[in-house]
């Protein structure tokens, strides 16, 4: 597979109010032009900044609506067309995935990726002519390497990965749920939203270690001029991935120290498969090394596209978490 169907993307919040308290240092600089992205550990005057190269580079000042058109666009248009899209928020608690995914009402320009790819979703199925679809939507989390269905009637139940020689890599037991509108898939999305497993880490006392797939699961049938229906189908996963961040930084110590080690084993394996499928020369794509990993496997390579969205924090006391997320975005590269 070529590296065009792996976009990988950084973008860079601005200071947030303690970090401006703190008179914390901006670290981090971008020529957005060029997709190049700058790092510079702060009081060193003869260490020059170590550099990156992206597909595209988001700073402080650039709305999502800005990133959504020219990056996420061109995927969303592919999955009403019957392919398969992936696209991961990446970053450390407080870096802005959530944010950029499900983003804020209010400017207008900061509506997140996931309702604009509602609304383009739905409109394209307005815009369609001799096309009918049929719209689902699944919601589940990965903790601690365990499935649950956000959706379910008992969200506390463990679901068990399966694999059928036609089917590929399935959840036994994973609720669908037709949606007909924006407004529907939004109701849906908040109410297994709830149902995640939230704990308190030093970071932010709302940051998640859980990884949430939402998938939107779309049946098109297109009538020809002959009378006859043709069916594809393709799915859109929207993946909020658990915080990067190391552990000693959170302060981690026994449950919540496992629970660390099993996201970073996730991350690390999502790593290792995007790196292999941009490679292009490796014949082994390692996607049974982790939960995350298999469940993607068919929405990962092949004829799909995938978008990765490396959120950084600018400030000087996250140095090496920001350097650690260029490492592992431009690793994906
Ligand atoms: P994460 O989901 O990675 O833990 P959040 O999305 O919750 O991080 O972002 C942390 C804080 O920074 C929030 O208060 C959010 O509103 C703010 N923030 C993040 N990105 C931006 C941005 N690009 N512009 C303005 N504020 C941002």
């Amino acid at each position: 597979m070529g590296s065009e169907s792996v976009k990988v993307v950084v973008r860079c919040r601005p200071l947030n109010d303690r970090e401006r308290a703190l008179s914390s240092k901006m670290v981090l600089s971008m020529d957005v032009h060029r997709c190049q992205c700058f790092i510079k550990r702060s009081g060193t005057v003869d260490e020059p900044p170590k550099q990156f190269t992206f597909d595209g580079t988001y700073y402080i000042n650039q709305s999502t609506e800005q990133l959504y058109n020219e990056i996420a666009y061109p995927l969303i248009e592919g999955v009403t067309e019957g392919y398969n899209g992936t696209i991961f928020a990446y970053g450390q608690t407080g870096s802005g995935k959530s944010f950029t995914m499900q983003g804020v009402s209010e400017p207008e320009a900061q509506k997140g990726v996931i309702p604009r790819a509602f609304e383009h979703i739905f409109e394209s199925i307005q815009c369609a002519e001799n096309t009918k679809f049929l719209v689902r939507a699944s919601y589940l989390e990965i903790y601690n390497e365990e499935i649950r269905d956000l959706l379910g009637n008992d969200t506390k139940q463990r679901l068990e990965l399966k694999e059928h020689p036609e089917r590929g890599v399935y959840v036994r037991d994973l609720t669908m749920h037709t949606v007909h509108s924006v407004g529907e898939c939004e109701r849906i999305m908040e109410q297994g939203w709830r149902n995640r497993a939230v704990g308190c880490t030093l970071m932010n006392k709302d940051s998640s270690r859980s990884h949430s797939i939402f998938t939107i699961h779309l049946e098109i049938c297109n009538t020809d001029a002959a009378g006859q229906d043709h069916i594809r189908a393709g799915k859109l996963n929207l993946v909020d991935l658990a915080g990067s961040e190391r552990q000693s930084k959170t302060g981690a110590t026994g449950e919540r120290l496992r629970e660390a080690t099993k996201i970073n084993l996730s991350l690390s394996a999502l790593g290792n498969v995007i790196s292999a499928l941009v490679d292009g020369r490796s014949k082994y794509i390692p996607y049974r090394d982790s939960k995350l990993t298999r469940l993607l496997q068919d929405s990962l390579g092949g004829n799909t596209r995938t978008l990765m969205i490396a959120c950084l924090s600018p400030a000087d006391n996250n140095y090496e978490e920001s350097l650690s997320t260029l490492r592992y975005a431009n690793r994906a590269k």
